[in-house]
C-alpha cells in the first residue's frame, strides 16, 4: 500500500445520456461519504455532460476532469476542447493519451506531450496514461516502450509541473478485457517507472508522482491491485459507472481501508 495520497479515476469514456450522467454523479456525490478524506477522486464525463456533472458535484469533494484536451488553449481547432474550457466548466484534471487514443486515434508522444503542457497551462492536473499493446509485452519490450512514453510525456517539464502529473500504468491488454496485470506485475511496472522519474529528475520527486493502475480494476480485485508499495490507486473504466462498484474501488485504495 503507498504512502503517498491515493488517487483514484473514473473514466466514463462514450457512455451514457445526458440525464444519466448528472443521476450518476448525484448518487457517487451522495454515497462517497469521508472517503475523500483519505484519496483522491476523480470522475471524466464526456465533454458535452461536463457542466451538467459538474453541477451535479457542488458541495462533493469528488473532483471533475476531462478524458481529452487540445494541445492548443485557444483558436481555429474545429472539435477540440481547450483545457482552459474543461477548467472554466469547474475541471481540475485531464486524462491525456489513453490508449483508446494513443492506439485508437494514432495520437503520437509528441502530440500527448504537448497535451501534457497545455492542461498544465490551464491549471489542470495531467493524467498521462501510458502502457504496452499485447505484442509488445509479447516481444519483451514493455519496459522500454512504457519508459519512452514516460521520458516523452514528461519533457521539457521542469520539476514544479512534474509533480502535478500522475501517471497511469494501463497494459493496453488489460484495458475493458477482464485480465489485469498480476499484482506482483503491476508493482514492477510502477517501480520502474518511478526509477525512471528518479533518473530524469531525483528521488525525492519520483517519490511524490503518483503513479496508478488501469485495466480491468473491479471492486473484487482492487484491493490487490492496489497492494503494491508504488501503487497509489487507478483508473477505473468499466467499474466506474456503477456507484457501489466504484465506492467499493475508492475504499479499497484508501490507507485506513
Ligand atoms: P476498464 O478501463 O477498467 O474498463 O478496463 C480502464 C481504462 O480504460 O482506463
Amino acid at each position: 500500500m503507498t504512502t503517498r495520497r491515493p488517487f483514484v479515476g473514473g473514466n466514463w469514456k462514450m457512455h451514457g445520456d445526458l440525464a444519466g450522467a448528472a443521476e450518476l454523479a448525484d448518487d457517487l456525490s451522495a454515497a462517497m461519504g469521508t472517503v475523500t478524506r483519505d484519496v483522491d477522486v476523480a470522475i471524466y464525463p464526456p465533454v458535452p455532460y461536463l457542466q451538467a456533472v459538474g453541477h451535479a458535484l457542488r458541495g462533493s469533494e469528488i473532483r471533475l476532469g476531462g478524458q481529452d484536451c487540445s494541445p492548443h488553449l485557444e483558436g481555429a481547432f474545429t472539435g477540440q476542447t481547450s483545457p482552459l474550457m474543461i477548467s472554466d466548466l469547474g475541471g481540475r484534471s485531464v486524462l491525456v493519451g489513453h490508449s483508446e487514443r494513443r492506439h485508437g486515434l494514432g495520437e503520437t508522444d509528441e502530440l500527448l506531450a504537448a497535451k501534457v503542457r497545455s492542461a498544465l497551462g490551464a491549471d489542470l492536473d495531467p493524467v498521462l496514461c501510458v502502457g504496452e499493446t499485447r505484442d509488445q509485452k509479447e516481444a519483451g519490450m514493455a519496459h522500454e516502450i512504457v519508459g519512452n512514453q514516460v521520458r516523452a510525456g514528461f519533457a521539457d517539464l521542469d520539476p514544479e509541473a512534474a509533480r502535478r502529473v500522475v501517471v497511469a500504468y494501463e497494459p493496453v491488454w488489460a484495458i475493458g478485457t477482464g485480465v489485469t496485470a498480476s499484482p506482483q506485475d503491476a508493482q514492477e511496472a510502477h517501480a520502474s517507472v518511478r526509477d525512471l522519474l528518479g533518473s530524469l529528475y531525483d528521488s525525492e520527486l519520483a517519490g511524490q508522482v503518483r503513479i496508478i493502475y488501469g485495466g480491468s480494476v473491479k471492486a473484487a480485485n482492487a484491493a490487490e491491485l492496489f497492494s503494491g508499495r508504488d501503487v497509489d490507486g487507478g483508473l477505473i473504466g468499466g467499474a466506474s459507472l456503477v456507484v457501489d462498484d466504484f465506492l467499493a474501488i475508492c475504499r479499497a485504495a484508501s490507507p485506513s481501508s
